[in-house]
């Protein structure tokens, strides 16, 4: 499938030691205290080359006290985001293969000791029902979550993989990248799990401060902090060169988690020779079975939230940034325009949730909209409210454009070359198969409006595609 040579450096790492020092993170925000007007123009200047930030710069921005930048540090973030990625989003649905779980994290619904949840983990026939309506949708691309437990095996998990891609409900449907949010593994069990032909691997370190992650992860195999600090350097040493991590916001205090959080891209780009993928932002939402979800000890509230996603935008231009699937249609529009290249749409969070969703759609009480909104309808929002491209593309990662490969084309702004291309044409796909009528009629004079924006001859040549996928063509890519 993948062409590309092997872009990965063997990492070289003592797991017995951190590459996150508390002491020299603080002494870094320490020195950035209030700094002046000037300051903090001089380093959005700077960003505005789509360089990305040093440490020293990102917690220069993160230390603003003069709201009037505010504004300033959007509007870069904004013009980043739309010359490096233009207006595609990639949409996918997040799928939860398995509540089952034997640590005790404190913030989660899913903790051992939650003794009122009702634990499942998808049957075959379950998983392909669930997969099945998310085709019915229009997804192609699906992010696999699993609790940490002897049931979620790396054998058991590889073969929901194979499920999962297996599934081809009515015309055209099928799943063309797996991505998966699952516990840390050992290097033997990473080589497994690439094997079936994951997308992404995903994994967030939730907090990068020691002492707090401690604190919040009782029991289980999740409470040693390093072995999951170094799940990416496994994941490389496995080849797995496609990597998602992040911070679960509300434990600790944001800037700290920032900027370790780019300490760790850094460390990852020197010692591995590839930064991650992406980056997820969870923030912590009320779980039942959890208090400490209900009252956040350092909760972020959405002003906060757009900066630190403004400044990520910044910081690393070229990373992708993945919006959870809880934040509310207001919130989700805003944070695209900052710099998000990838949502969620039509979600839910319980194993077997899209199968009950159908069931219950006639009883409006137990089914809120909102977050739940028909993937129809968001995509009908995307188009008319922000002219945004939706992308169900998975192109470069089976043309092998993953790893290192795949940021040195981003870093060329080939995104035009294919980016773009397939966003238009998977979003065509779309249109055709599954969208309504309204929202097909807009979407269509919304790939009109970018074909007379791009080259004569890049437009015919997605002309052609277009006219492919027309004609009842699939899957075709650039
Ligand atoms: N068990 C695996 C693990 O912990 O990495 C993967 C599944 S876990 C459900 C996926 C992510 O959900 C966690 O990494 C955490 O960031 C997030 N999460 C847990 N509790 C949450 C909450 N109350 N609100 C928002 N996100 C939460
Ligand atoms: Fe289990 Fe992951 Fe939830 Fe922790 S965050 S309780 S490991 S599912």
């Amino acid at each position: 499938m993948s062409t590309h040579h092997h872009p990965l450096k063997q990492p070289v790492y003592d797991p017995q030691t951190s590459f996150i020092y508390d002491d020299g993170l603080w002494a870094i925000i320490d020195q950035s205290a209030n700094p002046s007007i000037e300051q903090v123009r001089a380093v959005l200047e700077k960003a505005r080359q789509c360089q990305g930030l040093t440490l020293e710069e990102t917690a220069v921005l993160l230390q603003n006290t003069h709201p009037e930048l505010d504004e300033e540090l959007f509007a870069v973030a904004r013009e980043i985001k739309d010359t490096i990625y233009g207006n595609r989003i990639v949409l996918f649905a997040p799928l939860y293969v398995s509540n089952h779980c034997a640590n005790s994290c404190s913030y989660c619904g899913f903790n051992a000791d939650n003794h009122q949840l009702k634990r499942k983990t998808l049957n075959t026939d379950e998983l392909r029902r669930e997969v099945e309506i998310l085709q019915d949708m229009g997804h192609k691309r699906i992010l696999a979550v699993y609790g940490e437990h002897p049931r979620n095996s790396v054998k058991a998990i590889v073969d929901s993989i194979n499920t999962m891609y297996d599934v081809k409900h009515g015309d055209g449907g099928e799943i063309r990248r797996i991505n998966v949010n699952c516990a840390p593994m050992s290097v033997e069990d990473f080589r497994v799990l690439k094997s079936a032909a994951i997308g992404t691997y995903q994994c967030f370190q939730e907090t990068y401060h020691k002492a707090t992650y401690e604190k919040v992860h009782l029991k289980g195999k999740k409470k040693g902090f390093n072995y999951r600090l170094y799940a990416m350097h496994r994941a490389m040493e496995a080849g797995i060169d496609d990597v998602g991590i992040g911070v679960l916001f509300g434990l600790y205090d944001h800037r700290f988690e920032l900027l370790a959080m780019l300490a760790h891209v850094q460390e990852l780009e020197q010692n591995c020779g590839v930064g991650p993928h992406t980056i997820s932002f969870p923030r912590i939402e009320p779980a039942h079975g959890s208090e400490l979800s209900e009252r956040p000890p350092y909760e972020v509230n959405d002003d906060c939230f757009k900066r630190i996603v403004a400044i990520t935008r910044l910081a690393v231009p070229y990373t992708g940034l993945i919006m959870s699937t809880r934040e509310s249609a207001a919130m989700r529009k805003e944070l695209l325009e900052l710099g998000v290249s990838q949502i969620s749409a039509g979600s839910s969070t319980a194993p077997g949730g899209y199968q009950q969703a159908q069931e219950q759609q006639y009883d409006i009480e137990q089914f809120s909209l909102g977050d739940h909104r028909p993937m129809d309808e968001i995509i009908y929002e995307l188009v008319t409210d922000s002219h945004s491209v939706p992308s169900f593309c998975t192109g470069c990662y089976r043309k092998g454009r993953t790893g290192d490969h795949f940021i040195g084309l981003a870093k060329q702004q080939f995104i035009g070359k294919f980016c773009q291309p397939n966003a238009l044409i998977t979003f065509r796909e779309y249109l055709n198969d599954y969208a309504s009528e309204r929202t097909r009629e807009a979407g269509n004079a919304l790939i009109e409006r970018e074909l007379s924006r791009m080259s004569p001859a890049r437009a015919r040549n997605v002309r052609t595609c277009l006219a492919k996928t027309d004609g009842g063509e699939r899957d075709i890519y650039l």
